[in-house]
């Protein structure tokens, strides 16, 4: 069976604007970089140019150091509490204002499906700025009995995976909790977090609590590295998350980092066989595999594995993968060349090792940078593809008989975000969600986020918490 035909249903661009070129934001102005260097960002789905955008060198960040220091000695830290709410909830509701043209361009630069971009990625990012807005005044209940403080400038740097919605993450929190910020997006992904400076902007938010500067890896290391900076917040991966750790030792930086996962999704021989596939489904596939949490590990229990395997596969030949702009397209484009490269040398390694793999019969666009949704079996424990996060559309799959084999395997990774549990049984969540080495476990759903739970890691996958009262914490002093 193939899935249905569906006439195209393209979301339109005409009510979107970018511009040529963007400079950097510092102190609340459009700057030109010192560096006077600029890089091309550009649309995976059809490997066209969208902007030129500043390259950020040294003395750029600690301009936009310097401006984050100054608001917070000046303003930021001075205001009441009260009022840094309101410009938070104006933020939000800016944005909120202009989801549709986020949604667009999230889509056009990351690659990302317009469903998911226009259903998740913006509503979320809404969210996370309304809930710290709540909280902005009221941290002393947050955290009673406690003497708490603000840190002062955070240095955030942000992976390409969900550009806006990781740019939302760091500052909603940071500002609510009275620190002031310079943040870099990731220099395949920069647009929605240049739209944010403008919507920032427009909050009249006072000069310099907010600098956006744009750049490669060398940008993010001079905000890493800058003396005056007093917590790194990083979201990427566990090798960058390593020399980050190195580069702050022995200072007295605040760190949070955000790491990789090889997340396990174990389907129970009880479990609602249909709902599994589905979420399954959603867990790996949702956003092309590009979700530091994917369910990228299938564990099935022995009794259920025919069944599962052959409604996954069944399921998979309904995906359509395409424009990220089609409103039926339920997996967009890659996000890069590099990243494609790096998926299909996986695939190649799955191969040489003998691993049986089905990839979904789907047509791919002749141009633009696209994997189909693929599984991949009769895999070794000690295989890469079961060992290191491949961050693209590839689902390892595995058995087991026993609970205990099933959690053994599961925590055998040097990473632990996130798990998923399917069955029937209450009990056996219970059982499961306390002996899995994981920051979050979901039971009979996945990929679920709400700005009120805090996200995080065990092991490589990174410490601290983002969301919730948790996330607040980060940003905080306490005594
Ligand atoms: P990913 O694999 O998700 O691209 P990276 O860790 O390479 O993850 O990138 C995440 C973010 O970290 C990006 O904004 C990138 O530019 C930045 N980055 C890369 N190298 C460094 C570094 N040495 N120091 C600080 N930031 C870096």
């Amino acid at each position: 069976m193939k899935g249905w035909d569906y006439s195209p249903a393209l979301e339109s661009t005409s009510h979107v604007e970018i511009k040529k070129r963007y400079e950097l934001y510092i102190n609340g102005e459009w700057v030109k970089p010192a560096s006077k260097k600029y890089f091309k960002t550009i649309n995976p789905a059809n490997e066209e140019v969208l902007a030129e955008v500043a390259h950020a060198n040294e003395k750029d960040v600690d301009k936009a150091v310097k401006a984050a220091r100054k608001a917070y000695d000046e303003v930021w830290s001075k205001i009441s509490p009260a009022e840094r709410a309101k410009y938070i909830f104006r933020i939000a509701r800016l944005m909120q204002e202009r989801s549709r043209e986020f949604a667009v361009v999230e889509s056009l630069d990351a690659g990302k499906t317009i469903r998911e971009s226009r259903d998740v990625d913006v509503p979320l990012a809404c969210n996370h700025f309304f809930y710290h807005a709540g909280w902005a005044d009221k941290l002393e209940f947050a955290f009673p009995n406690r003497k708490i403080e603000s840190i002062g400038v955070a240095g955030q740097i942000i992976p390409w995976n969900f550009p806006l919605l990781m740019a939302a993450w760091k500052i909603a929190p940071a500002l609510a909790t009275g620190n002031t910020v310079v943040l870099k997006p990731a220099e395949t992904t920069p647009l929605t977090a240049l739209k944010l400076a403008e919507i920032i902007h427009d909050s009249g938010l006072p000069p310099g609590v907010v600098n956006i500067v744009t750049g490669y890896g060398d940008t993010g290391a001079a905000i890493v590295n800058h003396k005056d900076v007093d917590k790194i917040a990083f979201t990427g991966s566990t090798g960058v998350g390593k020399i980050i750790q190195k580069a702050i030792a022995g200072t007295n930086k605040k760190a949070t980092l955000e790491l990789g996962g090889k997340s396990a999704n174990i389907i129970m021989d009880d479990a609602p066989i249909d709902q599994a596939v589905e979420g399954v489904i959603n867990g790996i596939f949702f956003n092309q595999g590009h979700v530091c949490c994917a369910g990228s590990r299938l564990f099935i229990q022995e009794g259920v594995v025919d069944t599962v395997i052959e409604k996954l596969k069944h399921r998979m030949k309904s995906l359509i993968v395409g424009n990220p702009l089609d409103k039926n397209t339920d997996i967009g484009a890659i996000n890069s060349k590099e990243q494609l490269d790096i998926i299909n040398g996986y695939l190649k390694i799955g191969e040489k090792e003998g691993a049986e793999m089905y990839q979904s019969p789907c047509d791919l666009p002749s141009s633009g940078y696209y994997c189909p949704p693929t599984l991949v079996m009769n895999l070794a424990q000690s295989s890469r593809l079961v060992q290191e996060e491949i961050f693209g559309p590839v689902l390892a799959i595995q058995t087991f008989r026993t609970i205990d084999e099933v959690i053994q395997k599961a925590n055998n990774t040097p990473y632990g975000l996130a798990a998923g549990v399917w069955t029937d049984k209450g009990s056996r969540i219970f059982n499961l969600t306390t002996k899995l080495r994981a920051g979050v476990i979901w039971a009979n759903t996945y990929n679920k986020f709400d700005p009120t739970s805090p996200f995080g890691g065990y092991k490589e996958s990174g410490f601290g918490r983002e969301g919730g009262l948790h996330g607040l914490e980060g940003y905080l002093k306490m005594n």
